[in-house]
């Protein structure tokens, strides 16, 4: 089955996954019924931590530093540029397979990306009303934390990483976050719910310590000014 050569598993398997594995590789089994629901389709069913949470890691931790240090507009394409990387699902429609060089987690999840978009930062700071650098390092390290958070999901494919100089697909040893289907509209149900609890925990709330970290840094540096005498 084409599907069962496109979704290769070589990590601990979660039930969920498990089922899609099934799913796939089951040609009796309809997409739906027989416990094989729309979330279990693989087709549908892209491993990845929602799109939203994506975008929580530079949101929070910009917010953090502050608008004298992360302004309002570099916050924002920050935010987009965390999210951008899953602009991929569209080589799917494109006929562009999974494990493609171009296919989901592929290119646009590499560190070659990221690096892509910090230059294009760099060159349009005026609009963002930073600095060069800072654009660049902040956008660049939005981005990157795309294919980072993906390489902690315990299911589907690796990220291509080191593309265009490797194809090969990475996961991070350590890969606790719950595999959620791609689409707010199918983010729903007990199995949304799963998920949710799962970014909640491993993602959003080390987000909000690390930025809760960052504001308590900044009031002790503000109450403590340098001694000017
Ligand atoms: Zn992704």
């Amino acid at each position: 089955m084409a599907h069962s050569a496109a979704f290769r598993w070589d990590a601990p398997l979660s039930p969920v996954v498990r089922l899609t594995e099934r799913c796939a590789r089951e040609p009796q089994f309809p997409w739906r019924g027989s416990g094989c629901n729309r979330y279990s389709n693989p087709r549908r069913s892209l491993i990845v931590p929602s799109i939203f949470t994506h975008a929580v890691v530079p949101l929070i931790l910009g917010a953090a530093a502050g608008r004298r240090c992360i302004s309002g507009r570099l916050l924002f394409v920050g935010a987009v540029a965390a999210m951008l990387p899953d602009l991929d699902v569209a080589a799917l429609k494109l006929g562009i397979r999974y494990q493609d060089a171009f296919g989901h987690r592929g290119a646009t999840h590499s560190i070659a990306f990221a690096l892509v978009l910090a230059m294009l930062a760099a060159l349009a700071h005026p609009l963002l009303k930073s600095t060069a650098w800072r654009s660049a390092v902040f956008v660049g390290l939005a981005a990157l934390s795309h294919p980072l958070l993906d390489m902690c999901t315990n299911g589907g494919m690796g990220v291509a990483l080191l593309w265009p100089f490797s194809e090969h697909r990475w996961f991070s040893p350590f890969r606790p976050i719950a595999v959620s289907p791609l689409g707010v509209t199918r983010f729903v149900g007990s199995r949304g719910v799963a998920v949710m609890a799962s970014e909640l925990y491993w993602v959003w709330l080390p987000t909000a310590l690390l930025s809760l970290a960052l504001v308590v840094g900044r009031w002790i540096e503000k109450s403590n000014p340098p001694d000017q005498a």
